[in-house]
């Protein structure tokens, strides 16, 4: 089973009944860590409009099995003989993947224009595929962005809807094997610069200053920094003590630009949204002081192999919406057909996210921020199953 955006498998959970044994990939490629991340799915564009925030673990064969709103239970039949028909599954992707596709698509807060964007999304980008391309979404050319990582070799056809298989171990002995981690591991982020990393740089630093540049008043060489990129600013900095200590200090406001002009190298709003307090206080976000040592931080991300997958990620989700723009150029408006027919739905929709934001919080023991409340809070079950079938009724959807 395959990811919309990476093109890399899930793995079966631990409720899957009757699993097929060639979806466990071969004992030490994944740790447990890893391999409860490769489980969960977000499913993006189902008629059944719980799927859009509701979380899946994969279940192996051709299912998807998940809670919506802290309260029912819901199943995705995934690939159908016709491929992922108009009405089939949705675009089935892991959760950080989804949370960066989110992003990418300028729809990644719960709010009711998300909802409206996210009808767009499979009206201008169809359905994924089904059969050897099964789940990912045609005319994206996948291979040929990033680091141009082609994973059809990695897939071979099975010989039942959801069966084609991932070679783990190939994909972990290959230069690729990069790919086998989490995306949403952030290197470590310092709020304040070590002694170690200034050392004697600090040592009267004006003493060395001689050459043509570096005898420039600050306020013009401040001016120039804004015309550096990533690399060019390196090589500067890199080119006397005087301008290793500034990059280190005075400087550190045109690291943290260039680090958020990378897009992939922070988290996204709902990665940020999903974190524990103690690891929120340690990621960079835009609040994040202009002090901190974003030198240091700049030069991990571009480090680490979950970041080096991040990235690969970020330009996976760059080249769909340019499928997506490009569609919404060209396709005949009386052609679509919405998902969501109206308010009521696009409300309920709103309505049932948010209680799954809630649930989710709650079991977790955390408290539910002011603003973050649901109109469906403290309704029994029955009553919220049977609002969300009216809806289903109403757009046409089957029923699960
Ligand atoms: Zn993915």
């Amino acid at each position: 089973m395959s990811c919309a955006v990476c093109r890399m498998a899930f793995v079966p959970g631990p409720q899957a009944t009757s699993p097929m044994r060639e979806h466990y990939p071969p004992n030490g490629v994944l740790s447990p860590s890893l391999y409860r991340y490769y489980i969960r799915a977000v499913g993006v564009g189902r008629p059944e409009v719980q799927s859009v925030k509701c979380k899946y673990d994969y279940v192996s064969g051709n299912m998807f099995a998940g809670l919506m709103a802290g309260m029912m239970a819901v199943c995705v039949t995934w690939e159908t003989p016709s491929g992922l028909g108009m009405t089939g599954a949705p675009a089935m992707m892991h959760l950080a993947c989804a949370k960066m596709f989110f992003h990418c698509l300028d729809a990644d807060t719960d709010t009711k224009e998300r909802f409206k964007r996210l009808d767009e999304v499979i009206n201008f980008l169809g359905r994924p595929q089904g059969g050897p391309n099964a789940g990912w979404f045609k005319d994206v050319e996948y291979a040929k962005v990033g680091e141009g990582i082609d994973l059809a070799k990695f897939w071979s056809p099975g010989h039942t809807e959801g069966g084609n298989v991932f070679n783990w171990q190939a994909l972990s002995k290959s230069p690729y094997a990069f790919l086998i981690n989490r995306p949403d591991v952030f290197p470590r982020f310092f709020l304040e610069v070590s002694a170690q990393r200034t050392g004697n740089l600090d040592r009267d630093p004006d003493s060395v200053r001689s050459d043509r540049i570096t005898t420039l008043p600050m306020d013009v060489i401040g001016y120039m920094l804004p015309f550096f990129d990533e690399a060019v600013y390196v090589k500067f900095i890199a080119t006397c003590r005087f301008l290793r200590f500034h990059a280190l200090t005075t400087f550190q406001p045109h690291a943290r630009k260039l680090v958020f002009a990378l897009g992939w190298a922070t988290p996204v709003p709902a990665e940020i949204d999903d974190m524990e307090d103690a690891q929120r206080g340690s990621i960079v976000d835009e609040d994040t002081p202009q002090t901190a040592d974003w030198l240091l931080y700049l030069s991990h991300v571009h480090k680490t192999k979950g970041m080096r997958m991040r990235r690969w990620i970020w330009a996976q989700c760059q080249e769909i919406r340019r499928v997506y723009e490009r569609n919404r150029e060209t396709v005949d408006p009386s052609t679509l057909k919405w998902l969501l027919k109206d308010d009521v739905d696009i409300g309920f929709a709103f309505e049932l996210c948010q209680m799954d934001y809630i649930s989710d919080r709650k079991a977790r023991g955390k408290d539910v921020p002011t603003g973050r409340r649901s109109k469906l809070e403290g309704q029994s079950t029955d009553k919220v199953v049977q609002a969300l079938s009216q809806m289903q009724a109403r757009t046409g959807a089957k029923q699960i």
